[in-house]
């Protein structure tokens, strides 16, 4: 909130008979909308300044790329394994350029059929992934660095699911990061819509140049680059503060 807009309120509300205990939510409630403010406004700065930096990497916004996608990074929520928001406010979507070309023809195909794409990961800064193995390590869900890096953190994999035109998620396997026992890329639990649904999501990712991987069905990897080396991109390359 702008200072002269706060003097104001305050102002307004020191000769009024509103009761002292309310002056103080009132007060309470603005310092809180202050503070959102300011960190909207910092995450959009810090937004911008990492889409800028990132196209010396090769790394470009998801959003502006693949018209229509939906973007929920869940690492920005307290939603998964760490159960706090790793992912700084304005945290950018990211992926390689010819990765990101893959997910629009994805996202167009599915479009076609009534269907679209959320992603729940993509770009994910090596300092983040190390954070994810300290808090989840145990549950086999993050890859091990001593095989190499993450290809998320080359901006080459996705973590994704199928939604319907009105943005709702379909029915999957399992949830985000979630039991891992039940998470493999083939269905087996018996459920046609779930199997359907699935099928959908792994037709249009393999036609557009995506591959699959056997423990988590939400995961794809551009294939041009499965038997390749790469280049991981760190959150401070790009200006971005990790929590
Ligand atoms: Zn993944």
């Amino acid at each position: 909130m702008p200072e002269t807009c706060l003097a104001a309120v305050l102002n307004g509300s020191k000769n009024s008979l509103v009761p002292a205990f309310s002056r103080l939510a009132v007060l309470i409630l603005i310092a809180a909308l202050a503070s959102t403010s300011c960190s909207v406004r910092q995450g959009g700065a810090m937004h911008a300044q990492a889409v800028a930096r990132a196209r010396k990497y090769d790394l470009v916004d998801v959003r502006r790329t693949v018209p229509g996608v939906q973007i929920d990074l869940r690492y920005g929520t307290r939603r998964h394994v760490a159960g706090r928001a790793l992912y700084p406010a304005g945290m950018p979507c990211l992926l390689r350029q010819v990765t990101a070309e893959k997910l629009r023809r994805a996202q167009a195909m599915l479009a076609a059929q009534g269907y679209g794409l959320r992603l729940w990961d993509a770009w994910r800064p090596p300092e983040v992934h190390l954070l994810l193995l300290h808090y989840g390590g145990r549950t086999g869900m993050f890859q091990n660095i001593e095989g190499g890096w993450s290809r998320h953190s080359g901006g080459l994999s996705v973590d994704a699911t199928l939604v319907d035109q009105s943005g709702h998620e379909m029915r999957m396997p399992t949830g985000f990061d979630e039991d891992f026992e039940h998470a493999g890329e083939t269905y087996t639990g018996g459920d046609p819509d779930i199997a359907r649904n699935l099928t959908i999501l792994q037709r249009a990712m393999r036609a557009a140049g995506f591959s699959t991987v056997a423990k988590e069905w939400w995961h794809f990897d551009d294939a041009d680059f499965v038997n390749q080396g790469q280049r991981v991109i760190y959150a401070s390359e790009l200006g971005i503060p990790v929590l």
